[in-house]
């Protein structure tokens, strides 16, 4: 197929995330991607940026993972999981006790990150539902957060960024604290519990759990917060009687700095979501975690077991991927390249901070965020990006880079480069 023709059927036919389908901005087709590098159709070469949206830590093609597929495939790439079960699962499942913290035994296995999150808050409902306080059917959260884009993952997104507006007469409601004002590294976080204070002192017996994106808050708003707040909140959590789902969907497996960011501030949430790099960013898959005390007051109420279980449940490609992924993860010295990353984007993005477009900087592990004034224009910024040979897609307000943890020095300086470049152009407007 020649590229004006795939372009053309792609524009007509197919739906990109959050796209009209009749003015959808331009996409740009991809031959094949290497390590560090997307190839596109017309020769060019894109440093990438995004790690396909936090999760090909390892970077694209890599052989390990590719001959973990490969093996994998010559014995079943998927077999129903009601009734069987399989290696690959089990040796997944040993591996994520092992990371996560120690009071989170019980996993289960989904399709997408999304799915993980509903899934963590059906736990959290059936919960309360054995213990006959089925009033305890409400979520708090706080603004700014993203948790996927199915139905109750949407409900606990930012109600601004998340367009609540559009849905308001069908989604559920829930209680979202006020936007987050603590910065990573601070120690004074009293304003900021104060809001979540209110809203479970008034309401704790309709609240089944908190939900939130430990330490830092993704696509909602791109913030990194103090680890004291989370600390603190874990511990109100308990003081009231709810429960805290933890979404490490984007902040599992080294993203942070920490395996996982519960443990900036030695928390054990009593469920926790991974999804995005747990397979290296080669196929959808993720996990919930929950503690014995969930999973066990779940098996005892009404109705006896766990009310989910989707067709591709533990599939054996996905956990394959998963156990190369995590192994490779391991035997890097992964600690101190994500640490390097982040003193390369430190010094890339500083000067980012003198333009006057510029509302904000900063950099945890291997995420580096400019904050801009205004939204950017879409159309505009992503073509600069092509043109000036990276692969960087903003979001609203903020740019951002999140590299796989493979990118070399010389890669994340075109990197920072083209970001200060493009935000320099966009305030010259
Ligand atoms: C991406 C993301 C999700 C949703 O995952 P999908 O695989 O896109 O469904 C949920 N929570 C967080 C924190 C995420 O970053």
């Amino acid at each position: 197929m020649d590229t004006q023709q795939l372009i053309n059927i792609d524009r007509r036919h197919i739906w990109h995330p959050y796209a009209s389908m009749l003015d959808p901005l331009p996409v740009y087709p991809v031959e094949r991607a290497e390590a560090c590098t997307i190839y596109l159709k017309d020769g060019r070469e894109l440093t990438d940026g995004m790690s396909s949206w936090w999760a090909a830590i390892h970077g694209y093609n890599h052989p390990v993972l590719n001959a973990a597929l490969e093996k994998q495939l010559k014995s079943m790439s998927h077999i129903m999981f009601g009734g069987l079960t399989h290696e690959p699962a089990v040796e997944l499942t040993q591996k994520l006790i092992e990371l996560t913290p120690p009071s989170l035994q019980k996993v289960f296995y989904s399709d997408s990150g999304s799915v993980a999150v509903e899934v963590a808050m059906k736990m959290a409902l059936q919960f309360w539902i054995a213990q006959e306080k089925s009033e305890k059917a409400k979520f708090a959260t706080i603004r700014s957060g993203y948790h996927g884009d199915t139905w109750n993952a949407m409900s606990v997104c930012d109600p601004e960024t998340g367009m609540h507006h559009i849905f308001n007469k069908a989604l559920p409601v829930h209680f979202f604290a006020e936007q987050l004002r603590c910065r990573f590294g601070d120690s004074d976080v009293q304003a900021d519990l104060d809001s979540m204070h209110q809203i479970l002192d008034v309401h704790h017996t309709e609240i089944a759990a908190v939900i939130l994106e430990p330490i830092v808050q993704g696509a909602g708003g791109m913030w990194f917060y103090s680890a004291s707040y989370l600390k603190e909140l874990k511990a109100m959590c308990e003081r009231y009687n709810v429960l805290l789902i933890a979404d490490e969907i984007a902040t599992g497996f080294g993203r942070t700095g920490k395996m996982f960011a519960c443990e900036h501030s030695g928390i054990e949430p009593d469920i926790m979501c991974l999804g995005k790099a747990i397979t290296g960013g080669y196929m959808s898959f993720a996990a919930t975690l929950a503690s014995d005390e969930v999973a066990e007051t779940i098996s005892k109420g009404e109705p006896g077991v766990f009310m989910h279980g989707p067709t591709f449940m533990g599939n054996p490609l996905a956990c394959a991927v998963a156990n190369a992924s995590i192994d490779l993860l391991l035997q890097s010295d992964w600690p101190l390249k994500v640490k390097h990353i982040e003193s390369q984007l430190e010094a890339g993005l500083c000067e980012c901070s003198e333009l006057s477009n510029v509302e904000d900087v900063r950099c945890l592990g291997a995420i580096g965020v400019v904050e801009l004034e205004k939204a950017v224009d879409m159309a505009v910024v992503q073509k600069r990006f092509v043109e000036l040979g990276v692969w960087v897609r903003p979001f609203g307000r903020n740019v951002y880079l999140m590299p796989p943890f493979i990118i070399s020095d010389e890669e994340i300086k075109k990197l920072c480069k083209a970001v200060c470049q493009v935000i320099k152009e966009e305030g010259n407007k």
